[in-house]
């Protein structure tokens, strides 16, 4: 899940993408939800209209980090 936190580069503390990176590794919930947004961005990709690659993913990875900031998920 490396490359979760390249999606995020500069847009997002470094400790915070280790956190979602963290909670992804043991969160099966999560991932599943990231799994389907980089599924999206692969359907885009090949109808050739690879335009937006992080709207579909941040949305998703904001709701995400929002909950481990506020301490309801580690
Ligand atoms: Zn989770």
């Amino acid at each position: 899940m490396a490359e979760i936190g390249n999606y995020l580069e500069g847009d997002v503390a470094e400790d915070v993408r280790h956190q979602l990176e963290h909670h992804l590794s043991h969160c099966q919930t999560c991932t599943v939800l990231v799994d389907s947004s980089r599924k999206t961005l692969k359907i885009v990709t090949d109808t050739g209209s690879f335009d937006l690659p992080e709207a579909t993913f941040k949305p998703i990875a904001e709701r995400i980090m929002a909950r481990i900031r506020s301490g309801e998920i580690k």
